[in-house]
Parts: structure tokens; sequence; C-alpha cells
């Protein structure tokens, strides 16, 4: 039994949908929801979101948000967040590169968690990233040889 999934972002709806299960980062754990979770509401840390489908897994990028549990509907109300291909690797590769730099470099200690949370931030889009393309690389493979799932 699949689940509704909203998910807004302040640009735009980035997805709406149904999926079999979703997973997602809490401030207080990693969740994952099927139909008919109790009710909840949680804050949201930086971290992966996935959307289990039938036809194969989509991974995005969160950083930071509310989320709303009903038992038929997930919604997601996410500060800043990027489906995994919207991810411009290049970009997070520079901020990642940049955030190492100025947290080699001894910044001032107010500065650190603004650069640690761009750390992540960088390094979470990477990894949302390369797991789409992955994803792309193997449904590829299947159908090359045949072998739908
Ligand atoms: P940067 O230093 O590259 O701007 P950032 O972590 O400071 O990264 P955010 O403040 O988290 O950026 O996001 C600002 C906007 O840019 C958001 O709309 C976010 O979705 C988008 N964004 C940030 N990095 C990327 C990326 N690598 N690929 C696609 N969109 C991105």
């Amino acid at each position: 039994m699949a689940i509704k999934v909203d998910i807004v972002t302040p640009e735009k709806m980035l997805y709406s949908g149904e999926v079999e299960m979703i997973t997602l980062p809490g401030t207080n754990g990693q969740m994952g929801i099927l139909r008919g979770h109790a009710p909840l509401l949680s804050t949201l840390d930086i971290g992966e979101i996935v959307l289990h489908k039938r036809e194969g897994n989509d991974y995005l990028a969160v950083s930071g948000g509310v989320v709303e549990v009903r038992p038929d509907k997930v919604t997601i109300l996410a500060d800043v967040a990027e489906a995994g291909e919207e991810i411009d690797e290049e970009r997070a590769r520079i901020a990642l590169e940049r955030a190492q730099r100025i947290l080699a470099e001894n910044p001032p200690p107010h500065q650190v968690p603004e650069i640690m949370a761009s750390l992540r931030r960088s390094t979470l889009r990477l990894k949302v990233a390369r797991r789409h393309a992955g994803r792309r690389a193997s449904s590829g493979l299947n159908y090359e040889s045949g072998q739908q799932q």
C-alpha cells in the first residue's frame, strides 16, 4: 500500500506522488515511513531523502525544514532541497573545497558551525548526485540486458 508524499521548497513543489516507503533525516534520527504510520511532526536535519518506489528509488538532498506525517500522507516543507538530477556536482565540489580551505585556516569559532553546515551540505549533494547517477546507470544496464524489474 502506497503513501502520498509532497515535498515543497520555498521555490517550488519538488515532488508530489505515491511511494511504497520514504526515508528521511529527522533531527532525532533517520526515519522510515510506510502507509499507516502514526501522526507526527519533526524538524529535518541535513541529509538524504529516499523515495522507495516500485520502479526504483529516487534520491533527494534536504537541508533543514519540517515534516508532517499522517497515516496516508507525508508533507515535507524543506528549507532547501534538490532532486538528484538537479544537483550540480561541480558547484558542490567547489563549495566543499571552499569549506575545507576555510576550516584549515583556523576560522574564528563563531564561524565554525556555518562552515561545518556548508561542508555537510556539499558532501551530501555529492553523495546524492552519485547515488542518482548510479541508479540511472544500473537501470540502463537492466534495459540493455532485457531484465526489467
Ligand atoms: P553554494 O556555496 O554552492 O551556494 P550553499 O550550500 O551555500 O552552496 P544553499 O544556501 O544550501 O547553497 O542553497 C541555495 C540555493 O542553491 C538553493 O536553492 C539550493 O537548492 C541551490 N543549490 C545549492 N547548491 C547546489 C548544487 N550543488 N546543485 C544544485 N542546486 C544547488
